[in-house]
């Protein structure tokens, strides 16, 4: 963009939308020299980061825990992230543990495997 193009940045704008709409048409890159470094801290509300809705049964009642996990086959995954209900007892799983219980349950058939057929 040419200097005779680029125009300031609004002081204030009057809605978000029309935040979104100038900032969806202008590239902040351009803007760069007319912007200035500010210090600004977040608190995230702890209820969105320790506590989830349980989709089995909708109470505000699961949370995000790692440790051994007894699987129902009777397999004890050592350290497992997984997300059990208080409420429902449902527990649920990230893709990452279900790679995990995957490669587990792989690994103990091959060693099942060699000690069957050790002579
Ligand atoms: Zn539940």
């Amino acid at each position: 963009m040419s200097d005779r193009e680029r125009i300031s940045i609004p002081k204030h704008f009057s809605s978000l939308e029309e935040t979104g709409e100038f900032w969806d048409t202008h590239d902040l890159g351009d803007y760069w020299d007319q912007t200035k470094e500010v210090e600004m801290s977040f608190r995230p509300k702890p209820r969105s980061l320790r506590v989830l809705p349980c989709p089995e049964c909708g109470s505000l009642a699961m949370k995000r825990v790692w440790g051994p996990c007894p699987l129902q086959d009777g397999t004890v995954i050592p350290d497992l992230e997984r997300f059990p209900c208080s409420r429902c007892r449902a527990n649920f799983f990230g893709g990452a543990a279900i790679r995990t219980i995957a490669a587990f349950r792989k690994r103990s058939s091959r060693y099942k495997k060699l000690k069957e057929y050790r002579p």
